[in-house]
């Protein structure tokens, strides 16, 4: 039984078959067997796995639905699977605080159903929202189609509680809007894709649940006339609460190959548009945003009913699950570049002769660029288009992940690209945080 006789408070799997299923999460990497994974549900647990993490120098990697497409989750050499999935806790809500409280166990949608069910709303939507973790959410800042107006996961945590190096849980940032004692440690964990500790549960505002929703799809001829709707929209003061984007290749695979609902999607290329403001669903709302919209408002749709718009909203998260059925070896990437630059990247990517399809979130300028050919290029080749299209990001004021950030996936050009003061920053807070470096190392940083 090696290294794991017996951890008070957890159970403990060990079988090298039930072990497989962690060996990866939904990037492309696949790591080698665990040592064992982990399921504490008591404190005694956590305090007992520092320890012998710590003494018997092997890695505690958290885990939680395994959704990440960064490859944090993946054991490295000599690692132990932390999976909360035991940890005790029931979402509990506030509404005179208009706060939640959360486990890192519950899922997403969980904690988002909770909200609504009692006329409340927990803005971040990843397109995995259905599966993810919470706890997964808040160490990967999550953030999908909602972003452009409401921010991402970080923006909404008020505390958070973590397992830290010295074996104690800390209760980080306090659960009210207002609180300005010192730097926010509670954001610091936030993102860091388990890098600093485990996150075991937290506390997040909420809004009032939105009441209205206007649903667009934007079908245009020329794609290129996309690309500058969201800065317009913008700058006029109006906010949309998804802007979301096919450009013409993906649409048509799309439409070959998707699910039934794609098969009608109308235009060359596609925009799906969402408001939520009190009086979107007006003649008045419509009308404006027709007028700003321009000549590429002529062959606007509205979505006729929920059930319309759910299925348009199921083809957009099933987009990448589509493309990757038709190129298994396709290589994505999820950058992102201010929304006023939107243009000159791709005018950018164009001239770097980049062969790359592209859709996604162009409401806040993060576009899920794929390279469908992959497989035909050297491994030379295509690392020589990543740089490329990162550098391209980072001149635009982008960076390499707009999203899901950067775990193993994204962990060498990070290093290669970021600015060096930051990487040794970061490096610092590690040495300071987790000393003996437990805590997820060999991700991000
Ligand atoms: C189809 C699909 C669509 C997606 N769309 C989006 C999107 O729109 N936006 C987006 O942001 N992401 C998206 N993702 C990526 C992923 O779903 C999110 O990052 C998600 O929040 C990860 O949650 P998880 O519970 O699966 O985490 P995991 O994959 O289990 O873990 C992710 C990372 O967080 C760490 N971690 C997990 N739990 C904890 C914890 N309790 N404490 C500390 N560290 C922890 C892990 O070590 C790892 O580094 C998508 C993924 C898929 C498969």
């Amino acid at each position: 039984m090696g290294i794991f006789p017996h951890i008070p408070q957890a159970s403990v799997i060990l079988a090298p078959e039930a072990l497989e299923a962690y060996r990866q999460d939904e990037s492309h990497l696949r790591g080698p067997l665990p040592l064992a994974v982990v399921k504490p549900h008591g404190p005694e647990a956590l305090r007992e796995l520092v320890r012998r993490a710590t003494t018997e120098g092997f890695a505690l990697v958290p885990r939680g639905a395994g959704t990440g497409k960064a490859g944090g989750a993946v054991p490295l050499d000599r690692s132990v699977i932390v999976d909360l999935a035991d940890w005790p806790g029931q979402i509990q809500i506030s509404k005179a605080d208009a706060t939640l409280s959360a486990p890192a166990r519950s899922l997403l949608k969980e904690v988002k159903g909770a909200a609504l069910a009692q006329g409340l709303f927990y803005p971040p939507d990843p397109n995995s929202w259905d599966q993810c973790g919470f706890g997964g959410s808040l160490a990967t800042n999550a953030g999908g189609p909602g972003a452009c107006k409401y921010g991402m996961t970080r923006n909404w945590v008020l505390a958070l509680d973590a397992l830290m190096a010295d074996g104690e849980i800390h209760t980080f940032g306090i659960a009210t809007v207002k609180n300005n004692a010192g730097p926010a440690l509670a954001q610091l964990l936030v993102g860091s894709e388990g890098i600093f500790g485990l996150i075991l549960g937290a506390t997040v505002r909420l809004l009032p649940a939105p009441q209205e929703r206007l649903t667009l799809l934007l079908p245009v001829k020329d794609w290129h006339a996309l690309l500058d709707l969201p800065a317009v929209l913008v700058s006029a003061g109006l906010l949309p609460s998804a802007f979301e984007f096919w450009d013409p290749a993906v649409l048509e695979l799309l439409r070959q190959f998707g699910p039934e609902e794609a098969r009608r999607m109308p235009g060359e290329a596609l925009a799906l548009l969402e408001f939520d403001d009190p009086g979107c669903t007006s003649e008045a709302f419509l009308e404006r945003v027709m007028e700003l919209l321009g000549p590429q408002a002529e062959e606007l749709q509205l979505a006729t009913d929920a059930r319309q718009r759910e299925a348009l909203w199921a083809v957009r998260r099933q987009t990448s699950v589509v493309l990757k059925e038709r190129f298994p070896k396709k290589v994505s990437e999820d950058i992102v570049v201010p929304r006023s630059q939107v243009r000159q990247f791709f005018e950018g990517a164009e001239a770097l002769g980049l062969p790359l399809v592209t859709y996604g979130h162009l409401g806040d300028g993060n576009l899920h660029v794929n390279f469908l050919q992959a497989g035909e290029c050297t491994v030379e080749e295509m690392d020589a288009h990543l740089l490329a299209l990162f550098r391209l990001c980072l001149q635009l004021g982008g960076t390499l992940s707009g999203e899901h950030g950067i775990g193993l996936a994204k962990r060498d050009a990070f290093l290669q690209l970021a600015d060096p003061y930051q990487i040794e920053a970061l490096r610092a807070l590690k040495r300071a945080l987790d000393p003996m470096g437990i805590f997820n190392p060999g991700k991000v940083i």
